[in-house]
């Protein structure tokens, strides 16, 4: 018998949180917890560019042949140009190659396993706090998380001196974890000169950047939001990236994403591409067409792209509008501390400075589910819930 003694897995505290709410029976329950965007009705439909682009697979398709390792070719050159845009220097260098992965998550743990198999690296940075899933994925694959200090719980704000300075004890070779945009869990983002001083320090120090992109077009535009990134690309010889398109094309659980690497030249990046493949093959083999065929679709066609850009800016301005209309409502339900920082941070989540036992209290006398560490999902929030969220804000402060 080999399972009698097997212990009991703490629940994920985002996905957990998931069942609890699912489980409450009470009608005017508010999930704040995972990351999903709501529609001011309270609702995460398909997006129209989205269901277009279906039609048109489903009346196109032909086979559901395997696909090669990397994924769909041309969701790969769409993934490179949406990232650097069309003409960047690494693309007409070809020091860049992309494989499509299932989601940031099977993107992010993909680019870990072929760092620990294929490359003397072992540490990765990542920022304190970040998104509760980096440190698993990096350590189940075999990578030793180092962190850095970045949220200042006092300013509300970025503690950039203090990144600067942990980020100077990192030895040459080490992984930088960062954010492209709408850091998750903080909502606080390098601006462009910060960007700079990261980028110069990693090519000082020689410092591998690892970049999560999982919510390009929710920060300030698409192009705006891979600014930090390119920044990067302009001053590194190599640099790694996971995206994502749950958040961004609404295809969550289509689990669409990739894995992009840039090397010193072609040939790196071409007997890099080769490992990255191997490490895919012995992982999943070769990843399911449906999301990639969908995005690069919607990339490829020019009414369909204009569509889903007109989508995502609906959404990241709903995002935008709701969190003035928090720090306004908190102070209506007579809230007197400033929680103006809300509406200066980007992306869906904000941490709220709620402590856990506050958290507690609205999960358990109002029904508003919330992570322990009072990181709120903005884009939960709609017209019709904000009162009651500010009312019970109030209540609990
Ligand atoms: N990185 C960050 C920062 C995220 O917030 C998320 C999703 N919550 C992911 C990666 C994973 O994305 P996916 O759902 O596509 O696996």
């Amino acid at each position: 018998m080999i399972f009698t003694d097997m212990l009991l897995a703490p629940a994920d505290p985002i996905l957990g949180l998931n069942d609890a709410f699912n489980a409450d029976p009470r009608q005017d329950k508010v999930n704040l917890g995972v990351g999903i965007y709501k529609t001011d009705a309270g609702l995460t439909p398909v997006l129209s560019s989205v269901k277009k682009a279906e039609a048109l697979l489903l009346a196109e398709e032909k086979t559901k042949n395997y696909l090669g390792i990397e994924g769909v070719k041309a969701y790969n050159a769409a993934v490179q140009a949406l990232l650097f845009g069309p003409s960047h220097k690494v693309i007409q260098d070809k020091r860049v190659v992309t494989a499509q992965a299932p989601g940031g998550t099977g993107s992010l743990r993909i680019a870990a396993e072929f760092l620990v198999r294929q490359t003397k690296t072992r540490h990765v940075w990542v920022s304190n706090p970040t998104w509760a899933n980096h440190q698993n994925i990096f350590e189940t694959a075999g990578l030793i998380c180092k962190e850095y200090r970045y949220y200042d719980a006092a300013s509300h704000d970025l503690d950039f001196d203090a990144m600067l300075d942990d980020l100077s004890k990192a030895n040459a070779g080490d992984l930088v974890l960062l954010h492209a945009c709408c850091h998750n869990p903080s909502g606080i983002d390098l601006n462009l000169s910060q960007w700079q001083q990261v980028a110069s320090l990693c090519l000082d120090k020689g410092l591998v950047p690892f970049l999560d992109f999982a919510y390009q077009g929710f920060g300030a535009g698409i192009e705006e939001d891979a600014a930090g990134l390119r920044v990067l690309a302009d001053t590194v010889p190599e640099l790694i990236v996971a995206n994502s398109f749950s958040k961004n094309f609404g295809l969550y659980n289509e689990r669409i994403g990739a894995v992009t690497l840039v090397a010193q030249d072609e040939d790196t990046a071409v007997r890099s591409f080769s490992q990255i493949k191997k490490t895919i093959r012995a992982t999943y083999s070769n990843p399911p067409a449906h999301g990639g065929l969908i995005v690069s679709t919607i990339l490829a066609n020019p009414e369909l792209r204009q569509e889903w850009e007109s989508e995502l800016t609906q959404m990241r301005e709903r995002i935008a509008k709701m969190r003035l209309l928090f720090v306004e409502r908190l102070k209506q339900a007579g809230v007197t501390q400033d929680f103006s920082f809300i509406s200066r941070q980007t992306g869906m989540f904000s941490f709220s400075g709620l402590n856990k036992e506050q958290v507690m209290r609205l999960r358990e006398e109002f029904g508003i589910y919330i992570v322990g560490s009072g990181r709120i999902s903005v884009a939960g929030m709609t017209t019709n819930n904000m009162d009651k969220i500010c009312q019970a804000i109030a209540q609990v402060l």
